[in-house]
């Protein structure tokens, strides 16, 4: 149903089924998108003219209203729904059929003149916006009715639209449709047919809006999957003081709380709840009293300014209540509501699985399978787990916050702690490395913004604000509505308590408290414990493949296994000396004459190599550690530096001018390709063997002292059987000298990376001497699409941009042709040795779809970043159970 009806309509159609009420409409399917964008409006019109007709006349005789009638006119809705939801990214018209003749009938009718008005004049407003092009395109443009508003309010002296009466309306309406006619060259339409396929047309337009098509590139929505209309007769909530509207989650959004949460306004349009430009009430009376601590309103201004939906109105909030409890109880998921009250009836208009933060993503999974109402697997299934990154961020240390100074405090609008530079303006947020952008209020332009800058902050708006919405969405940290922050983005300043921060000043938030920070603060690690803990055993009990982590430190070990990493699939050794004394012994080497000058430099190295190993060792506790032996690119470790040259010149007592020729025969044209590598241990095998030395003596010292190690010792960049087979030689007859020498033994194995196309091609040879195999699917990437990992940069952000590409193929794997390359190799490595070892350690090893692909092909194991293992171990437990 999705698929064709959209979110929206299938659930609108579902709600309706059940009995909930529901304004009448109809649903114009996503395949009319996609012919729409193939064949054009006028053939598309043609094709469902008929079907749109007669669906209308449903809808009007279930209403007992016309559509265009003089005397009873019905208004309807035209609003966009994708498969998946893609909040605020695509148009919607309200109001529609409005005109002359209609705003007198539905005056008379409603007995409220203002309200006829007031729904005209939005109209005329959204449809400009929306249909004919008038919404500003940058944030210098004026939006023309905005700029007409002001100056009617202005003239009368009043600062809300709510203090514009029914001649001040009117005198909007004029004006509005001359500024149409002045942009435009055309007169405002008023045949509500013509209206109608003009906001079809236009909903369908906005599947392409840069915005839109911004969103599904971030969320990886096909663009084929267009987007359905829905046209639905309109409720009002703002047909006076017995009517409202509302947006409701049926557990609270941000933690996953059980209780119903939401806000409303009454005698208001839907899109007022979310502008932010009145102060949304609380629905509930127990979330009313909770806003109130939040925001330092005093129960009295609370209860006579502010009261909830439940106090209000409560006859409808009963509706409501058990409304939101049958959603809830259909969809087995928490629910995201959109609500009309007219003149005291409920209307649904939407009700959807709600966005949420990890943490509530989490904890409602994990509270429905305690009430019941979902089993261990759907949890497991409902996780996104990319989402779970929110969750491993670090938290603000204790000690520092406690120190910081409060500078304002805002909701809680999306969890999280940030700390960053102060942007003003969304489109400046890659000014600084870090950024928090700050706005009054945020809208659907911003979304590129928001999603560069760690953290968010609004001096407007609520709960179900822009921000607090899209920020949830993204697990990014969000606190809305500061309302003591005054916010001044031309002069690019932020007064709060007599402090005024410029742009790149320093702020911290907190997007569980709503608290805002002076300055910069110190941050530390999260811990996996409670619901999250909760999931990842779960995942644990489905899952079929071990993970583990990519760590070359103590402190990355810790991290790691603190996340559930089951051992090390790749140990980069070369990352073990780029500083201090240790870089330096690195460049003696790679900068020595000969094989003698190169020994001198190893044996400085082979103590501090075999303590870095030690050390890993020990924090991973006996589980497997896979070392890779050195691949260094070797221009990232060559002294390019005039005083690094000199440096290096002393160390070794000779001239500088020696150095540079040494640097200048080092060079090369393409290092990637280059002397790396099993090429270096084939070149300079003493390189293999301090190596190999450091290893096995520090699993024999680790031994002696009752501490179990399992080493896998890895050969890189394999492409032919010998290259492997004189390497594994000299690490085997290392290892027996090592243990003659100590009259003692350890277990360890010999193993490669596959990640050059040919061993792929030739992985039966190769496992005839690879005890295991690791892909390398950086490299493999790589030298397959033939893209340098280096320079990709320059145009895979054009290649995406264009559709060249879906993805970035050194992020997410690209099962279609790199996948074919490691299938091949499991398969043939598998041919010589059924039981052969397999893993993967590129970087795609943390990224679910890759992880659900390595799953399918066979491997025994991912590795991925020690942040990424919680992730991976998700993504696992998900391919297990698809
Ligand atoms: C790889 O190539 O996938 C890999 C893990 O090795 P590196 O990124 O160090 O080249
Ligand atoms: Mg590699």
């Amino acid at each position: 149903m999705k698929e064709l009806l959209g979110g929206k309509g299938a659930n609108l159609a579902e709600m309706n089924l059940i009995g909930v009420p529901v304004p009448p409409g109809f649903t114009i399917t996503t395949d009319c998108c996609t012919i729409y964008n193939q064949i054009g409006k006028d053939k598309v019109i043609e094709l469902i003219k008929s079907q749109v007709t007669e669906a209308m006349k449903n809808v009007e005789s279930t209403m007992k209203m016309g559509f265009g009638s003089k005397e009873n006119p019905l208004l309807v809705s035209v609003r966009s729904g994708a498969r998946v939801s893609m909040p605020g990214m695509m148009d919607t018209v309200l109001n529609l059929g409005m005109n002359d003749e209609a705003v007198e009938a539905i005056a008379a009718k409603s007995g409220n003149a203002r309200f006829a008005w007031d729904s005209y004049r939005r109209f005329v407003q959204m449809y400009g916006d929306v249909v004919l092009g008038m919404k500003p395109e940058s944030k210098e443009d004026i939006d023309p009715f905005e700029e007409i508003m002001e100056e009617v309010k202005e003239a009368k002296g009043v600062e809300s639209d709510t203090d514009l009466d029914v001649a001040d309306l009117k005198e909007l309406v004029i004006k509005f449709k001359a500024a149409v006619k002045k942009v435009t060259g055309h007169d405002f339409p008023v045949d509500p047919w013509e209206q109608l396929w003009g906001a079809v047309c236009a909903v369908f337009d906005s599947w392409q809006n840069p915005r839109a098509n911004y969103y599904r590139a971030m969320n990886q929505i096909p663009e084929e999957w267009g987007t359905a209309v829905n046209v639905q007769a309109m409720v009002f909530g703002n047909m006076g003081q017995n009517s409202a509207t509302g947006v409701a989650f049926t557990r609270d959004a941000a933690t996953g709380e059980n209780i119903f949460t939401g806000e409303y306004l009454i005698n208001a349009q839907g899109e007022d709840v979310v502008a932010g430009v009145r102060t949304p009430q609380q629905i509930t009376k127990e979330g009313s009293l909770r806003w109130a601590v939040l925001a330092g309103v005093s129960e009295e201004e609370r209860a006579t300014k502010f009261p909830s939906l439940e106090e209000a109105m409560p006859s409808a909030y009963n509706d409501l209540n058990a409304t939101q409890e049958k959603l809830e109880t259909y969809f087995k998921d928490m629910q995201d509501l959109e609500f009309t009250i007219q003149d005291g009836k409920l209307w649904m208009l939407q009700t959807r699985n709600g966005k949420r933060t990890a943490a509530a993503m989490v904890k409602i999974a994990m509270d429905m399978v305690k009430e019941g109402r979902i089993d261990e697997k759907t949890a497991i299934l409902r996780q996104e787990p990319n989402k779970l990154d929110e969750l491993l961020h670090p938290v603000f240390d204790k000690k520092a916050i406690k120190a910081a100074n409060v500078l304002a405090k805002g909701l809680p609008a999306s969890p999280g702690a940030a700390t960053g530079q102060i942007v003003f303006h969304a489109d400046e947020a890659a000014k600084f490395p870090i950024s928090i952008l700050v706005r009054i209020e945020t809208s659907p332009e911003d979304l590129e913004g928001m999603d560069i800058a760690k953290g968010i902050l609004t001096a407007k708006g609520g709960m179900t604000s822009h921000a607090a919405v899209v920020a949830r969405g993204m697990g990014k940290c969000c606190v809305s509505g500061a309302g003591d922050c005054k916010i001044d983005g031309k002069a690019r300043t932020l007064t709060v308590k007599g402090i005024t921060l410029k742009e790149g000043d320093w702020i911290s938030l907190n997007g569980s408290t709503g608290e805002v920070y002076e300055g910069k603060i110190a941050t530390i690690d999260p811990e996996l414990s409670g619901d999250f803990g909760a999931i990842m055993e779960l995942a644990d009990k489905y899952r079929t493949i071990d993970v583990r982590t990519n760590a070359e430190t103590e402190r990355d070990c810790l991290v790691a296994r603190k996340f559930g990493a089951q051992g090390i699939g790749l140990c980069r050794t070369e990352h073990m000396f780029f500083e201090g004394e240790r870089l330096m012994r690195m460049r003696e080497m790679i900068l020595a004459d000969d094989e003698a000058g190169r020994r001198v430099a190893l044996a400085k190295l082979l103590p501090i190599q075999r303590q870095d190993f030690t050390d890993v060792f020990t924090a991973m506790a006996g589980l497997p550690v896979t070392v890779r032996l050195l691949d260094p690119p070797l221009h990232e470790f060559v002294p390019h530096e005039e005083a690094n040259q000199k440096e290096m010149a002393k160390e070794m007592g000779i001239s500088i001018e020696k150095i540079k020729q040494k640097v200048e025969d080092l060079h090369e044209f393409n290092p990637m390709l280059g002397h790396r590598g099993c090429r270096l241990g084939n070149t300079y095998p003493e390189i293999t063997e301090m190596q190999a030395r450091a290893i096995i003596e520090a699993a024999m010292d680790l031994k002696a002292k009752g501490i179990k190690t399992l080493p896998e010792i890895m050969i890189p960049l394999v492409g032919t059987v010998k290259e492997l087979k004189l390497q594994e030689e000299i690490v085997r007859s290392v290892a027996d000298i090592v243990f003659a020498e100590r009259g003692d033994k350890i277990d360890y194995m010999v193993g490669t990376m596959i990640e050059i196309p040919r061993a792929a091609l030739i992985a039966d040879e190769i496992a005839e001497v690879a005890e295991f195999f690791s892909f390398g699917t950086n490299d493999l990437t790589q030298m397959t699409l033939g893209y340098s990992r280096d320079d990709a940069g320059k145009f895979l952000p054009i290649y995406l941009q264009k559709g060249i590409l879906k993805t970035d193929p050194f992020q997410v794997l690209d099962q279609r042709g790199v996948g074919q390359l490691v299938e091949m190799g499991i398969q043939k490595g598998r041919s010589t040795k059924p039981k052969l070892k397999v893993g993967i350690c590129g970087e795609h090893g943390g990224e679910p779809s890759s992880v659900e692909f390595c799953v399918r092909a066979g491997m025994n194991y991912v590795s991925c970043s020690p942040f990424r293992v919680p992730i991976a171990r998700l993504a696992a437990a998900q391919a297990a159970l698809r």
